[in-house]
């Protein structure tokens, strides 16, 4: 399927919706997925190995058929793949609290960098070494089928972005009851809100009404005479 087909059949679910509102970085994207905070009970948006799957497929981390044949491999082996699922939650976790340090200036805490490192030695089985375009890039090995292959992507995409100049641009949004991150890519770093359409929009509104209160507010103080001046 391709991502367009894939993002048509997630609009649905809440997790369609770090595909329509994109971090800029895969792995920021899947920290998102734990947010939950478009959702007002915080619920958990990829509730099971499926699902994983499915958005990883979605955000075009890997191809239809590669998907096809890790998803067969996890209903032949539903224990390993409910395995990889918590160890891919655990990676979540893991990295948005890097990410998370970083937004604060602080150092990552060392344990999360440590799960980091531990996923990129296995992740490395599953990876090659593909030549476009002159460069040469670390992807997903398109022939493997294991479902522990699934965390190779993002494992790369984290190492890349923790090596690269626009981590300095890694923001979380201005919203405090929304956790998303993303990669502010405007010229004056100026983006605040992680969609101006969701969180941005309830700030404006909040403000206006705010300014219209201490606006009444201050007009019932003032005196009369002050009134008519
Ligand atoms: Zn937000």
């Amino acid at each position: 399927m391709s991502p367009a087909g894939a993002l048509q059949r997630t609009r649905s679910k809440p997790c369609g919706e770090t595909l329509r509102c994109p971090g800029g970085a895969l792995c920021l994207d899947f920290c998102n997925t734990g947010q939950g905070a478009r959702d007002a009970h915080g619920s958990e948006w990829l509730a099971g190995f499926a699902d994983l799957l499915d958005w990883l497929e979605a955000e075009g981390a890997l191809g239809a058929d590669q998907a096809k044949r890790i998803r067969e491999a996890a209903r032949a082996a539903p224990e390993r793949a409910r395995a990889l699922w918590s160890r891919a939650l655990e990676l979540r976790e893991a990295l948005r609290r890097v990410f998370e340090a970083r937004v604060r200036g602080e150092a990552p805490p060392r344990e999360a960098l440590a799960r980091l490192e531990a996923e990129h030695a296995l992740g490395a089985a599953f990876a090659r070494l593909a030549w476009r375009h002159g460069q040469g890039r670390w992807e997903l090995d398109a022939s493997v089928g294991a479902p522990d292959a699934l965390l190779q992507p993002i494992v790369q995409s984290a190492l890349e972005l923790l090596t690269a100049e626009s981590l300095a641009r890694v923001r979380r949004c201005g919203n405090p009851t929304c956790l998303w991150l993303f990669i502010d890519a405007t010229r004056n770093r100026s983006r605040r809100w992680c969609e101006m359409a969701s969180c941005g929009n309830v700030f404006k509104v909040r403000r206006h009404r705010e300014r219209a209160r201490k606006g009444s507010a201050s007009r019932r103080r003032a005196p009369r005479a002050a009134r008519k001046a």
